[in-house]
């Protein structure tokens, strides 16, 4: 095969194990979003400067069901496997006792084999989106969710703390952070996982999706948009940073996210101050690792005109 263009006329004729275990290679190991995500949380804006980019887009299409189950009956049989859309008369189901919000999102293809679990709810949604405590709170929801996969979990430092962000410090803490009434039971819910991705920041790289899929950031056929990066994995970050400034070097962009505006390391330790703050214990220090969100979004919407 001299390009991937020329293609394998081979592949009909190897044995179905074999160009079953191919399929499932293809498929993407996602980033499951229980909830949308809030454009307000990740761009510094005003009245006269909105955020450029909704991100409603990159989560609808991270969504969908994996690339390789529209190539073929036998690889959609693949994606099903393990691979899934919630049953319509479990959509919208409010479990009396549960968290609730009209943010969640019930409607998202999801791999309970292959996906983490992510929630994106801080208390700014608080302002502009109906939700109930009921029994629950937002950390319990996301807990129980990622006990039901058995997949890794992720949250928001800003959930942990609205105020968290690359200007930190304890004193607006003491000043916005309100006592938590849900403190004890969210600690408990935290340590049923042995450990959880926090994210400290979205970073919103704005490419088309070929050029993008081409450097098999965003999964292997491009169609995972949304990753977590471990801060720990230098390597990586830096992959994803690279591309996310190329991305705004070469394009007039509506607001720049300067995507290498805090040192890691620092990040992990305002991460693990932070925790220790907010709920009180050293047993979740070890079980948090800060981590870098990057979306991709292929609207090209962050461009001046
Ligand atoms: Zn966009």
């Amino acid at each position: 095969m001299s390009s991937p263009e020329a293609g394998f006329p081979l592949f009909p004729q190897l044995p179905l194990e074999l160009r079953e275990e191919i399929w499932r290679f293809c498929l993407p190991n996602r980033v499951h979003e229980l909830d949308r995500p809030l454009a307000e949380n990740v761009y510094d804006v005003d009245e006269d400067h909105p955020a450029p980019c909704h991100l409603q887009r990159t989560s609808l299409v991270n969504g969908y069901p994996p690339l390789i189950s529209r190539v073929c009956r036998e690889s959609r049989a693949v994606a099903h496997e393990t691979g899934r859309f919630l049953p319509l008369d479990q959509q919208d189901q409010i479990v009396e006792g549960e968290w609730y919000s009209d943010t969640l999102r019930h409607d998202a293809w999801r791999d309970a084999a292959r996906d983490s679990v992510h929630l994106n709810w801080t208390r700014a949604y608080e302002v502009d989106f109906y939700y109930t405590e009921g029994d629950g709170s937002p950390l319990e929801y996301l807990a129980k969710q990622v006990s039901l996969t058995k997949s890794d979990g992720s949250m928001m430092a800003q959930y942990l703390d609205a105020n968290f962000g690359p200007d930190y410090t304890e004193v607006s803490t003491s000043v916005y952070h309100p006592q938590n009434p849900n403190k004890e039971r969210e600690s408990e819910a935290l340590k049923q996982q042995s450990s959880w991705l926090v994210v400290t920041r979205v970073i919103v790289v704005h490419s088309d999706l070929q050029s993008a899929a081409a450097t098999g950031l965003f999964g292997l056929l491009g169609d995972s948009l949304v990753q977590i990066v471990d801060c720990s994995n230098g390597a990586r970050i830096r992959q994803y940073l690279d591309l996310a400034e190329s991305c705004e070097q070469h394009h007039q962009v509506a607001i720049r996210q300067n995507p290498r505006q805090e040192p890691l390391n620092e990040a992990e330790q305002r991460l693990k101050w932070l925790v220790k703050r907010t709920q009180g214990s050293e047993e979740l220090l070890s079980a948090v690792r800060p981590g870098i969100m990057f979306r991709l979004c292929t609207q090209q919407c962050n461009r001046r005109v």
